[in-house]
């Protein structure tokens, strides 16, 4: 059955292996056909940093912003956001870092080894922002389309000097007294080598564990881990706005906290597509991202006293955009790696706090800064 399994997804692997090859270099056409309308947010100013949301677009650039601004008719929610710097991101080993050691810098504030999760060059756990906002009795969210276990929820909640060790990621999940969990993956928590039934575990210590949106939807407490999938979540034409509803349901229930909230949101899947050199994917992904960037705006101007940070761990795909048309929501684009690629990120940023986010900085000062400001 193993054998099976693995055969299967050496299989996938290969497959979409060879197809972001024949895709590598070549133009590609997208147009939007229903662009969605965007918010307008009003910046808010002098206010004390209550709360912070950091909302992570795995793999995104600049390029992906633009891209996705001219096939949405020239307008993103992101431009809400006021201020904007550049996040340098390479890691301890590597000039182009991967998911792991870049969201481990966002989330422990040291730069590690390529392939790490959590834990320091010498393999040492590291506590993340959740760890220390849960210390000084913030409440605390991590909202994702990936499984759970994989490399960017992983860096905030799991320590590991391998990203890809499943079960033991899964597992530390029971430790990291993150209040509101949301992601998919279930596989790793059920069906174990070491037979044990992480999401039983979980109800144990007095988690609610739906596991679909329709059960988690009316839940009124926290704390909750709901896996909503047994890898990761299906495309977003498909899956619809969960990700947004996810964080709206996030924010419903931890800013019942009266000393704040701290709350990672991933667009996890941006990066596959980037991989798979799969303009349409892609595009839709950063939209899905981008409505999800508009309905938390939407909430922080209401409540005045939250930051917003709107950033990437590194760029995927090496895109590049070479034509296309604002007026007819169409663009062409074309990949130059199935990899990543070395370019600064864009850092945008909403609220009180945002003035601090401006310049040029290591990926690690979005920690250091985060920190400052909620008073850690
Ligand atoms: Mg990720
Ligand atoms: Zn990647």
């Amino acid at each position: 059955m193993k054998k099976i399994y693995l055969l299967a997804t050496l299989f996938a692997v290969t497959v979409c292996t060879t197809q972001a090859q024949s895709r590598r270099d070549k133009e590609q056409t997208y147009t939007l056909d229903k662009p969605y309308e965007t918010v307008l947010v009003q910046p808010v100013k002098g206010k004390k940093v209550k709360n912070v949301i950091l909302m992570i677009g795995d793999g995104m650039s600049l390029m992906h912003q633009y891209s996705a601004w001219t096939a949405n008719g020239g307008k993103l929610n992101i431009e809400n956001c006021p201020i904007v710097g550049l996040s340098k991101t390479y890691c301890a080993n590597k000039l182009i870092t991967d998911s792991g050691a870049a969201g481990t810098a966002m989330a422990t504030g040291q730069k590690t080894n390529y392939h790490s999760v959590g834990v320091d060059t010498n393999g040492n756990p590291l506590p993340s922002l959740t760890d220390i906002a849960k210390d000084k009795g913030l409440s605390t969210g991590v909202v994702v389309t990936c499984r759970l276990n994989d490399a960017t929820p992983a860096a905030f909640c799991a320590n590991s000097p391998d990203r890809d060790d499943a079960e033991k990621i899964a597992a530390d999940y029971l430790d990291c007294n993150v209040d509101f969990i949301f992601g998919g993956g279930s596989k790793h928590f059920t069906q174990r080598k070491d037979k044990r039934n992480l999401i039983e575990e979980f109800k144990v210590k007095g988690y609610n564990t739906p596991q679909s949106w329709d059960e988690l939807k009316d839940i009124k407490q926290t704390p909750i881990f709901a896996v909503v999938d047994t890898l990761d979540l299906p495309v977003p034409s498909m899956r619809g706005e969960v990700l947004g509803d996810a964080s709206m349901k996030a924010i419903e229930l931890l800013s019942k906290n009266k000393k704040g909230f701290f709350l990672m949101v991933e667009g996890s899947q941006l990066d596959d597509y980037g991989h798979f050199n799969d303009l349409d994917l892609l595009m839709q992904e950063v939209h899905d991202f981008d409505r999800t960037v508009g309905r938390i705006l939407q909430w922080a101007e209401k409540d005045g006293e939250t930051l917003v940070i709107v950033t990437a761990d590194h760029e995927t795909g090496g895109l590049t955009l070479v034509g296309g048309d604002k007026n007819t929501n169409t663009i062409v684009g074309k990949f130059s790696t199935g990899g990543h690629s070395g370019v600064m990120v864009p850092v945008y940023s909403y609220g009180p706090g945002s003035q601090d986010f401006g310049g040029i900085y290591e990926n690690t000062s979005i920690f250091d800064k985060i920190k400052k400001l909620l008073k850690l």
